[in-house]
């Protein structure tokens, strides 16, 4: 976390077990589905090291895929969120189809840079990531899939300032601007503010990290 994470390759096999950091209920705190009861799979590792990143993934443990089920249909929330790190590091294509199967909404948090052929009922939200100053373009085969956009904004930064072109225009779905914690009261309030601005002149959505403003997790 806070770039200082070891990059780890996407995985290739079955699926039977995957590297789970946490699995618990809560409020889904951004983006499309905010304010909804979800089951959140926290899954561990990451392709990427971004600088801003504050979510422990690293300290995961190998879970088989019928104990995730059974947690999951335990907490029975309709919404399960499978977020990361990065959730398509590994092969969650089994995963997604027995929730899918088992009746619940599931949602990607994905940063777009691998893509993964999906269950089509399981709803992608992606949030482009800057790597050496640069936006990573989203994967051509990810971006018909997508379901909306996450851009997290700060004022301070220059390559965060603006929503970047990633190929979102020709996918034609709804951008949220996110800003972004930099643990810096002025400075949270300028890219609140800012994040304000760019919905008022582009039609954005905002999106705030309730979670954080509730104290939950
Ligand atoms: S892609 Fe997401 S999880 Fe990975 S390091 Fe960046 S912010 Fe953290």
């Amino acid at each position: 976390m806070f770039g200082k994470n070891k990059k780890l390759k996407p995985e290739n096999h079955l699926g039977e077990e995957l590297d789970v950091q946490e699995i618990f209920p809560t409020l889904q705190g951004e983006g499309p589905y905010v304010g909804q009861p979800a089951t959140f799979i926290r899954l561990g590792g990451c392709n990427l090291a971004c600088e801003f990143c504050d979510t422990e993934f690293e300290s995961y443990k190998k879970i088989p895929l019928k104990k995730i089920l059974a947690k999951a249909k335990k907490l029975n929330k309709k919404l399960v969120v499978i977020t990361g790190g990065e959730p398509m590091r590994q092969p969650i294509e089994r995963l997604c189809e027995e929730l899918v199967k088992m009746g619940f909404l599931v949602q990607i948090e994905t940063n777009g840079t691998i893509f993964r052929k999906l269950n089509p009922e399981v709803k992608i939200i992606c949030s482009p990531k800057i790597t050496k100053g640069k936006y990573h373009q989203i994967r051509p085969d990810l971006l018909s899939r997508i379901d909306a956009f996450k851009f997290i904004i700060s004022k301070s930064s220059k390559d965060y300032r603006d929503v970047g072109d990633v190929g979102q225009g020709r996918a034609q779905v709804p951008v949220y601007v996110q800003p972004m914690d930099e643990y810096d009261k002025a400075k949270n309030r300028a890219n609140l503010k800012h994040a304000v601005k760019l919905c008022g002149e582009h039609g954005y959505f905002l999106s705030l990290q309730t979670h954080k403003i509730l104290g939950i997790r």
